[in-house]
């Protein structure tokens, strides 16, 4: 786990976006430029362009996109000599893989329960569940098969590629047991909630298929507690 300025590189390229439930909203540094940006607003200043410290972990493309290209001497980009970037196509499998997650993911987070059914606190968090990750994945699935469409073996590309794909695996995850929590609970009929299950297995299927070393990406920060817990040590000195 790389580090700079207390911050956890590359932390949220990886994470579900979920910023409201994330317990390493102090170590991410997207984070604590959306705050800078909001104080900013709230009082009424301009806020001040920092995209660099963002950008330094994205990724080799990412990084691109963010200013990576030549500079002029007096340290401006040369515009004039950024060459165009026109993003190749995803293959029409990828494609449809793509366009399947994306269509089931906002059909669950646009989905409500019948007139009728008695809110509890278990479908509540269900739903606000359906609504998070069923927007979120259509992003990540494409920036994985975005990615492996441009990756040679070993490159930061496939790295990245592994690390948006294990996002999307466990967002699946979290569907589904929302999916199964919602038939518990009575809100959906076990006949109703089986083509979303079987619908959300394929999808696994598909993807850990596709991305065989997904689930053993170790997401920085996320997946390393131990080390997390020990920068809190050392920064007590
Ligand atoms: S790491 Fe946490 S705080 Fe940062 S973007 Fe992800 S969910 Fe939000």
């Amino acid at each position: 786990m790389e580090t700079q300025d207390g911050f956890i590189v590359g932390i949220f390229n990886y994470c579900d976006r979920w910023c409201e439930r994330c317990a390493l909203t102090a170590r991410c540094r997207v984070f604590a430029e959306i705050a800078r940006f909001d104080f900013e607003q709230d009082h009424g200043a301009m806020p001040s362009p920092e995209p660099e410290p963002s950008c330094r972990s994205l990724g080799a493309m990412a990084l691109e996109q963010c200013g990576g290209g030549d500079e002029e001497p007096g340290g401006l980009p040369a515009v004039a000599q950024v060459p165009r970037w026109d993003p190749p196509k995803l293959s029409p499998d990828a494609q449809a893989l793509e366009d399947r997650v994306k269509a089931l993911g906002f059909r669950l987070a646009a989905w409500q329960p019948l007139e009728g059914t008695t809110m509890d606190e278990g479908i509540g968090e269900a739903l606000d569940v359906l609504g998070h990750y069923g927007v979120f994945i259509g992003a990540k699935i494409h920036r994985a098969l975005f990615g492996l469409s441009l990756a040679e073996e070993g490159d930061v590309a496939l790295s990245d590629a592994n690390g948006s794909a294990k996002a999307a695996l466990l967002a699946f995850d979290r569907l589904g047991d929302a999916w199964l929590k919602l038939v518990e609970h009575g809100a959906v009929s076990v006949a109703a909630a089986e083509p979303t299950l079987t619908e959300l297995a394929w999808m696994t299927g598909e993807v850990e298929r596709r991305f065989p070393q997904a689930r053993q990406f170790v997401r920085p920060g996320l997946d390393e507690p131990v080390a997390v817990t020990m920068l809190e040590w050392q920064e007590r000195g």
